[in-house]
């Protein structure tokens, strides 16, 4: 996953959470407003008018996402779009209380000053809205000291600057934290993958090691047992491959290798089957659900295909080119891993004995 990806998801997983807080701070603020000052005692506000201002608020306390991401079209971003709606009815609340009494000023400025601290909280991953919204509520909270108390303009207006930087600072601040955690948790992920690979991949060859192969022919084996379908391995040692490192050089001896383990990978293409290093230039095939027949079969194209890729040996007494001897075994009821290898190996040494570049079973 690159970085953008996790960044995005991230982001997205963090407004959610961000919104579920924002509306219960919502809520807790509407009702401190309408218990701190009873506008029902005063009379101040008839009750329709008041109910009618706080309707888009109550709306936005009971929009969820998964509400709002059905009604909106799919092009909307539905979280966006929450944040924004919550946002306005906070506006159009404490701008109705004002128009309907100015004994509402206090508290319309307590709630601007909650407003940009919970939304910059809450947006502070994303910067398009963070940035915005806070613009808006700083000038919303300028034009009412304006509008209402002109005379502290001054104090008011060095008040809402101080604040709008310590939540900048503050933005700034988080965002870098949030942005280096995401990388760090995106290079531990890539570190785990590459160990991960390594455990399992031989060096040389990038096919799987030994011990790998150890963990899944258990597995197989297991598995076997349980289905009743077969399994058959295969055990392949090159034909005088000391031979071939003394006469062209360990690294054409080490091309070699790779060049082979190459056209096994693309041989055994079953989703389950496996080829591995099993040492210095013996691998073994590890085929799921494969009878004695199939696996004859593999050998064979194993044999056909390493001739037609005519791999030079100067130095062979069976062919011009790199051979192979192989051992196939197929497993019997009962018989351990170490028994099925031992199996392998035996007719693999039988081939050695007799011909070479053939296979036994
Ligand atoms: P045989 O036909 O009986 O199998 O003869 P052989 O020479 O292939 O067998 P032997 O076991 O005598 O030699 C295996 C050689 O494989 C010895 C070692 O130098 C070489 N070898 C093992 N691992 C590597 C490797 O990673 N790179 C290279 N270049 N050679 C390796
Ligand atoms: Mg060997
Ligand atoms: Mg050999």
């Amino acid at each position: 996953m690159t970085f953008e990806q996790q960044l995005h998801n991230e982001t997205q997983l963090y407004l959610k959470k961000s919104f579920i807080g924002l509306k219960l701070l919502s809520l807790g603020l509407l009702l401190l407003v309408l218990i701190n000052r009873p506008w029902y005692i005063y009379g101040e506000i008839p009750l329709t008018n008041m109910l009618l201002s706080m309707l888009p608020l109550m709306l936005s306390l009971f929009l969820t996402d998964t509400i709002a991401s059905k009604l909106l079209p799919k092009k909307i971003n539905s979280s966006y779009f929450s944040f924004i709606f919550l946002f306005l009815s906070w506006l159009i609340f404490t701008t109705s209380l004002l128009i309907y009494s100015a004994s509402f000023i206090g508290a319309a400025i307590t709630i601007t000053d909650m407003l940009v601290l919970a939304f910059g909280i809450s947006l502070f991953p994303n910067r398009a809205m963070f940035f915005s919204i806070i613009a808006i509520l700083s000038a919303y909270h300028l034009s009412i000291n304006v509008l209402y108390v002109t005379s502290e303009l001054w104090f008011s207006g060095i008040r809402l600057l101080c604040f709008v930087v310590i939540v900048f600072a503050g933005h700034h601040v988080t965002e870098t934290w949030f942005k280096r955690a995401i990388q760090k948790d995106i290079d531990n992920q890539r570190l785990i993958k590459e160990l991960e690979e390594l455990a399992i991949n031989d060096g040389l060859t990038q096919i799987a090691n030994r011990r790998h192969f150890d963990d899944v022919i258990n597995k197989e084996i297991a598995n076997s047992e349980r289905t009743k379908q077969p399994l058959a391995i295969i055990l392949i040692d090159i034909d005088y491959f000391k031979k071939l490192n003394d006469s062209l050089g360990h690294q054409q001896g080490d091309k070699c290798l790779i060049s082979f383990a190459n056209m096994l990978k693309n041989i055994v293409n079953r989703p389950r089957d496996l080829c591995a290093r099993y040492g210095g230039e013996e691998f073994i095939l590890l085929l799921a659900e494969t009878d004695l027949a199939g696996a004859i079969i593999v050998a064979e194209k194993v044999k056909q295909q390493l001739e037609q890729l005519a791999i030079l040996h100067p130095d062979s007494s069976v062919s011009d080119k790199v051979t192979v001897s192989q051992g196939i075994a197929v497993l019997l009821p009962g018989m351990s891993a170490d028994e099925l290898c031992h199996l392998a190996d035996e007719k693999l040494y039988q081939v050695k004995r007799t011909s070479r570049n053939h296979f036994a079973y």
